[in-house]
C-alpha cells in the first residue's frame, strides 16, 4: 500500500496539488491546473511529468489528479486530504471538514468573496472524489489570530470589531512554514511574501503580532492586480461623484489596480522587468517604496527587528525588487551583499540585520495538518 496525504489549494481558475507519503517533507507528486475552464489544463509532477488537456472546472481537475495517481500507484491509499482556506474567522488552529464546519465557512465567503468559494468548491469536490477520507480544512488567518488587540483592530466604533471587521491577515500558511524554518536566534522578524498576492508579517518569538493584510486581501502592499492600502475617501469618491456600483468597485480594486493598473502593461512582475517603459519602473517604485514603508512599520511594532525574509513567486525570484526595498532601509542596518541577492541567497545580508531568501512551502504545512487528522 501506498499511504499518502493529497494536499489542495483551488484558487478562482488554478488547483494546486501535492501527493505527500505518510512521514516525511518531501512530496511524491506536485502538480497544478490552471486556467480552469474550456482552454484548463493539469500538468502533474509523478517525478516524469503527465498532462491532462480540458480541464473544465474543479471537480474535473481533481478526477484527472485521481486517475493520474492511481494510474501511477494502483495501491495508493489516501489517509487524508488537506485543504488551503483563505478565510477561518476568528479559529485559531486548521480543523477536520464536518457539514457544521462547512456552513461555518459558507458564512465567511462575503469576507473573501473572491477566494473563499473557490477554496469551498475545492472542498465539495474532493469529499464527492474520496467519500470516507478525512479531510482537513487549513486557513490563512490561524496564524494571525496572536494579533495583540492594537494590532487586530481598526479604528472605528468597537461595534464593528465585534461584528467581525477585524484586521484577519492573511497568506498564514507561508508564514507558518517560514518561521518553522528560520535560525533560533532570529525572535523579531519581518516576512515578506511577495507573489501575485503579497503581504508581511511581522513575527515575534513565532508569533505573528501584526500583518499589512487586514480585513480583506485587499489591503497593505499593492500586488499584481489589487490595489493594496486606499485612502478610504477615494471609495467614497468612487461611489459618490462616479457612481460605481460595488461589484465595479471590486472589480477595480481586485483585478484592475496594482502592478497591472499603475505600469498598463501587466500584473507580472517578469514582464515589468523585461520592459524599458517609464510606467513599468513607476510601478515597481511604488510597490517597492510600500514594501520598504511596511518593513519600517512592522518593526517598529516589534521595537526593532533581527532579521527581514524574502519569499513568493517576487520575494525568491526577483534581485532587482529585493536591491530596491532595501536600499531605503539602510538606516535600519538593512543592507545587501549584491552578488548573494542575485544568487538568490540563502543569506544576502552584508551585516547588521539579517536578510534571507527562504522558499515558501505552503503544501507541507498543509500536509502535516492532514497527518495530524488521519
Ligand atoms: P501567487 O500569489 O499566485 O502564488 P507567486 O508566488 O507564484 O504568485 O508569484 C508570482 C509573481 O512572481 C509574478 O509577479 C511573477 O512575475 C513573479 N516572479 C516569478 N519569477 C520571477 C523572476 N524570476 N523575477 C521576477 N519576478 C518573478
Amino acid at each position: 500500500m501506498t499511504r499518502a496525504v493529497l494536499t489542495l489549494n483551488a484558487g478562482s481558475s488554478s488547483l494546486k496539488v501535492a501527493l505527500y507519503p505518510e512521514a516525511g517533507d518531501m512530496p511524491l507528486a506536485t502538480g497544478l491546473a490552471d486556467r480552469i475552464g474550456p482552454d484548463g489544463h493539469l500538468r502533474l509532477k509523478l517525478p516524469d511529468l503527465h498532462e491532462t488537456p480540458r480541464i473544465t472546472s474543479h471537480g474535473v481537475a481533481i478526477e484527472a489528479v485521481i486517475d493520474a495517481l492511481t494510474l501511477r500507484w494502483p495501491d495508493l491509499d489516501l489517509v487524508a486530504v488537506g485543504h488551503r482556506v483563505v478565510h477561518g474567522g476568528l479559529r485559531e488552529t486548521h480543523a477536520p471538514i464536518t457539514p457544521d464546519l462547512l456552513t461555518e465557512l459558507e458564512a465567511l465567503s462575503p469576507f473573501a468573496p473572491l477566494h473563499q468559494p473557490h477554496n469551498l468548491a475545492g472542498i465539495q469536490a474532493a469529499m464527492q472524489a474520496f467519500p470516507g477520507v478525512p479531510q482537513v480544512a487549513c486557513f490563512d488567518t490561524a496564524f494571525h489570530r496572536t494579533h495583540p488587540w492594537e494590532a487586530d483592530t481598526f479604528a472605528l466604533p468597537r461595534r464593528f470589531y465585534d461584528q467581525g471587521v477585524r484586521r484577519y491577515g492573511f497568506h498564514g500558511l507561508s508564514y507558518d512554514y517560514v518561521s518553522s524554518v528560520l535560525p533560533a536566534d532570529l525572535t523579531r522578524v519581518v516576512v515578506a511574501h511577495l507573489g501575485n498576492g503579497a503581504s508581511m508579517c511581522a513575527i515575534r518569538d513565532g508569533r505573528s503580532i501584526a500583518s499589512t493584510m487586514g480585513f480583506s486581501a485587499l489591503d497593505g502592499l499593492p500586488m499584481g492586480t489589487r490595489s493594496g492600502q486606499l485612502d478610504p475617501g477615494v471609495l467614497l469618491y468612487l461611489m459618490e461623484q462616479q457612481a460605481m456600483s460595488p461589484a465595479e468597485i471590486s472589480d477595480l480594486l481586485y483585478k484592475q489596480s496594482g502592478l497591472l493598473g499603475l505600469s498598463g502593461i501587466s500584473n507580472d512582475m517578469r514582464v515589468l522587468e523585461a520592459s524599458d517603459a517609464k510606467e513599468a519602473a513607476q510601478a515597481i517604485g511604488y510597490f517597492t517604496l510600500r514594501c520598504a514603508r511596511e518593513v519600517a512599520g512592522l518593526a517598529a511594532a516589534m521595537g526593532g527587528i533581527d532579521g527581514l525574509v524574502f519569499c513568493g513567486g517576487i520575494g525568491e525570484n526577483s534581485a532587482r525588487v529585493r536591491r530596491q526595498i532595501c536600499a531605503g532601509l539602510g538606516w535600519m542596518g538593512i543592507t545587501l551583499d549584491e552578488a548573494r541577492n542575485l544568487a538568490h541567497g540563502p543569506e544576502i545580508g552584508a551585516g547588521g540585520v539579517r536578510v534571507l531568501v527562504v522558499p515558501t512551502n505552503e503544501e507541507l504545512v498543509i500536509a502535516k495538518a492532514a497527518r495530524g487528522v488521519a
